[in-house]
């Protein structure tokens, strides 16, 4: 396993995968302190959790600083996220115990209620764009619901793989509570099988969800999978349009592009369009870049070369289908993973702007003639993760509620992630919620009492 700094291509550290015997070691500890934590009081758990946003805090810049090496994620946007990741504990500390309360459910029983107790081990497959975030996310809620953790990270993150094990256990949390298993994605499938685990939850790629969620069925565990996205950004007339340009190209480009929620298709209303586009691609000229620690530069690397040749290819791919290419588009010539801001705009249905998801600082923008078009195009993807759109007309607003197919719509704002927010995607971005109560009831045995 290869940690590489994108910003340069060289080798940061190289890691050993994990044998198959140290694997079964880590399984059979998993099991063993599983069977133990899932009596501790949820105020003890609540102590470590508390305890780990403040080492997260404490460690704010060490681990900012690693994360930007091994994925080129903007200095200033790591430590954001480090807050985050603390953010997401203390919130699940303070709130674990409401949300997992004993519901009383009244039948015809003397007593019956509904009570939520951990599933067990639970495996943990996870992205490298938001090294830490994505992994807290999980994390937080999980283990405050009792249950204990395993975690394959993306095989380019190990450092950050390694040292969200090191703060859970510095933080208290007993041997085995969390393990990092530094293994590739082709040994994911037997931890699956494994009978000591019982559930497990991938953030990824469509394709690693259709693996890891084929290998759950055929184990009967349960999945909640968070997959890519082709979010819409739509620009009514009625919206104010320099707001709207300038949220649309940091929705655009957080995280050099590399987001599932960036906003990726923006469907702006014929009669503004031509506005928009010159805003948004003045907008994407502005932004620097360059080195990720930099705190002056605003896009860093994608996270490994092979990206730059995938979005590359998808830039080329549109263009040579009749899109008009308005800023971007051409591979810089400097050392490292770099891609330029790109504006892409016609973009019609068959070109990979408009059917795939770009990973990436690519938009596309597609003219829609009314509120009908724009709702058309919006629910014309396989995606259905987030979305985003732009009106101050109240009736334009309830229509694009109710019939947009996402698992969250924005209204005059971008699509963002927040621990009180359930999150997650419906169609082929995945099945289940994160964060909120409803993550946190994803790992739970939702146990009927019934006494006579
Ligand atoms: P990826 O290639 O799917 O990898 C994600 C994780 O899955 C990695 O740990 C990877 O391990 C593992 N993996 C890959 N193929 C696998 C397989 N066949 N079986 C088991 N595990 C497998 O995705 P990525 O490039 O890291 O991340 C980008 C994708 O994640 C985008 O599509 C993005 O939209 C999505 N994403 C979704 C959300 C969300 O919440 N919906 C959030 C963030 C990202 P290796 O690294 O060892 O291959």
């Amino acid at each position: 396993m290869r940690s590489i700094n994108p910003t340069t291509n060289e080798t940061l550290a190289e890691y050993p995968e994990l044998t198959p015997a140290e694997v079964e070691a880590k399984l059979a500890l998993a099991d063993r302190r599983a069977k133990a934590y899932r009596h501790t009081q949820i105020a003890e758990r609540a102590g470590m959790m508390a305890a780990t946003a403040r080492l997260l805090r404490e460690r704010r810049d060490g681990y900012a600083h690693l994360m930007t090496l091994e994925m080129g994620k903007p200095i200033a946007a790591a430590e954001s996220e480090v807050e985050k990741c603390a953010w997401a504990c203390d919130y699940y500390a303070e709130n674990a115990a409401a949300m997992l309360a004993d519901i009383p459910a009244p039948s015809d029983a003397s007593n019956s209620r509904i009570i939520f107790q951990p599933l067990g081990v639970v495996l943990a497959v996870m992205p490298w764009n938001f090294p830490f975030w994505q992994c807290f996310r999980f994390i937080a809620p999980a283990l405050m619901a009792g249950n204990v953790g395993l975690l394959k990270h993306a095989s380019n993150v190990p450092g950050c793989a390694l040292a969200i094990e090191e703060v859970l256990h510095d933080a208290g949390f007993p041997e085995g509570c969390f393990q990092t298993l530094l293994i590739g994605s082709h040994a994911v499938a037997d931890v699956i099988h494994d009978a000591r685990v019982a559930a497990a939850t991938l953030t990824g790629s469509e394709g690693a969800g259709r693996s890891v969620g084929a290998a759950a069925g055929r184990s009967l565990k349960k999945v909640v999978l968070e997959l890519g996205g082709s979010d819409p950004f739509i620009i009514m007339p009625s919206a104010d349009l320099d707001a709207a340009a300038t949220t649309a190209v940091t929705a655009r480009t957080i995280n050099n592009g590399q987001s599932c929620i960036a906003a990726k298709r923006f469907i702006v209303h014929e009669a503004i369009a031509e506005r928009f586009e010159q805003a948004m691609t003045a907008g994407m000229l502005a932004l620097r870049v360059g080195d990720p620690m930099d705190r002056s530069i605003q896009i860093g690397p994608l996270a490994r070369t092979e990206f730059v040749d995938d979005l590359d290819r998808q830039v080329q791919e549109s263009i040579r289908l009749g899109a008009r290419l308005l800023t971007g588009g051409k591979r810089p010539a400097m050392p490292g993973s770099f891609y330029p801001p790109t504006v892409l705009a016609d973009v019609a249905p068959d070109m990979p702007a408009y059917r795939e998801e770009t990973f990436g600082p690519v938009a596309a923008i597609i003219r829609a003639r009314d509120i009908d078009d724009a709702i058309r195009i919006a629910n014309d993807s396989r995606f259905g993760l987030g979305a985003s759109a732009w009106t101050t007309d109240a009736a334009e607003q309830e229509r694009f509620v109710s019939e947009i197919e996402a698992g969250s719509i924005f209204i005059n704002g971008m699509v963002k992630s927040d621990p009180r927010l359930p999150f997650g995607g419906i169609k082929s971005s995945g099945i289940g919620r994160e964060l909120s109560q409803f993550g946190i009831r994803e790992f739970v045995n939702v146990k009927t009492v019934w006494i006579a």
